[in-house]
């Protein structure tokens, strides 16, 4: 296993939570994410999570924490832990290099917070060289619909996240940014250009208040 994103598909939640939902935090039967987890487990190995708060906060860690580190990057050199990013809309971003692996939590407020570019500074810290990005299944650039002030606000810092919906409202293209601002610091990135918002095989926060979570995973 290198990297790999979920979907909703394939565990033990029901309802707004059907079916593999890994949130612990958005009212889902604790049983239910118990066993969710355990299949991913079986699935990746020991992983760690990290509670997302839109912050910039980066946890470097060597094995499964104790207490859950409340951040919005984990970075490891443990080939033997796998690293996991809770979304439903907002940006799972994999960083990959020869001696460390990373797992970004990115929405709007981590686009603005440059938790990306910290934490491949951080690797680079840490000895990482070449680093290479994965970007999972997302909110897309005509979907994810903003007031104009907020749109205003965040393409003074980030021109390249400027988009409109189909209806021709002001909207965010946060991939598109991301990108950008990670091949500006020689970070190259693969995108899988699914959108969550358009596709029900995924969790959207935008379309379903009330959802889970998917995950994106790396391991070196
Ligand atoms: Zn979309």
């Amino acid at each position: 296993m290198k990297s790999i994103f979920t979907n909703r598909h394939g565990g033990f939640s029901h309802g707004d939570f059907a079916s593999w939902n890994l949130a612990t935090h958005v009212g889902d039967d604790p049983a239910n994410v118990e066993l969710n987890r355990v299949k991913l487990r079986k699935q990746v190995g020991e992983y760690a999570i990290m509670s997302q708060v839109h912050g910039d906060t980066i946890a470097v860690v060597d094995q499964v924490p104790i207490q859950v580190p409340i951040a919005d990057a984990l970075i490891t050199a443990n080939p033997d832990l796998a690293l996991v990013v809770m979304v439903a809309d907002c940006i799972p971003l994999l960083l990959c290099s020869e001696k460390l692996v990373a797992a970004v939590h990115v929405g709007r407020a981590g686009l603005m917070n440059s938790v990306a570019s910290k934490t491949v500074a951080k690797m680079r810290d840490l000895g990482a060289t070449q680093i290479s990005g994965t970007i999972g299944p997302s909110i897309c650039g005509i979907c994810y619909e903003v007031p104009q002030e907020l749109h205003d606000e965040v393409i003074a810092e980030h021109p390249l996240a400027t988009s409109k919906t189909r209806t021709g409202t002001w909207a965010l293209d946060l991939p598109r940014a991301l990108i950008a601002a990670l091949e500006i610091i020689d970070v190259k990135v693969e995108v899988e250009t699914v959108c969550t918002f358009e596709n029900e095989d995924h969790f959207s926060y935008r379309r379903n208040q009330i959802t889970g979570r998917q995950v994106g995973v790396i391991r070196l």
